[in-house]
């Protein structure tokens, strides 16, 4: 169970904000927006892989107490939308080519009999 960055006490994983000191947890209260903080005396930046490689243009750069693209150097790469959002391959055929295929395939063995 996480623990909040301020009051370290432990939260929920998807709490908007912290039930004991309501520090907002998560950003624009919505629940799939990570909101994530530096602790008292630090800044994300100088932890954050896009101050690593220049890409940031964030305006709170290099003083960012919160951000909600942080990425922590060295963390594990957040999943893909390929990954998250698998499709098997019975869902990938397009139904029209499926419908000739199953017509012809018909056509064939009717003209057999
Ligand atoms: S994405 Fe956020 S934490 Fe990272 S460098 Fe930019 S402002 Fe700082
Ligand atoms: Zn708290």
């Amino acid at each position: 169970m996480p623990a909040c960055p301020q009051c370290n006490r432990p939260i929920s994983s998807d709490a908007i904000s912290c039930p004991h000191c309501h520090v907002p947890l998560k950003a624009h209260g919505h629940p799939g927006m990570q909101l994530y903080r530096a602790g008292e005396d630090g800044f994300l930046c100088p932890t954050c892989v896009y101050d690593a490689d220049g890409s940031c243009n964030f305006p709170k750069r290099p003083e960012a107490k919160s951000c909600t693209l942080y990425q922590k150097i060295g963390a594990s790469q957040a999943l893909t939308p390929q990954e998250i959002y698998r499709v098997p391959w019975w869902r990938k055929v397009n139904r029209f080519w499926l419908g000739i295929a199953i017509l012809l395939g018909i056509s064939v063995l009717v003209s057999f009999l």
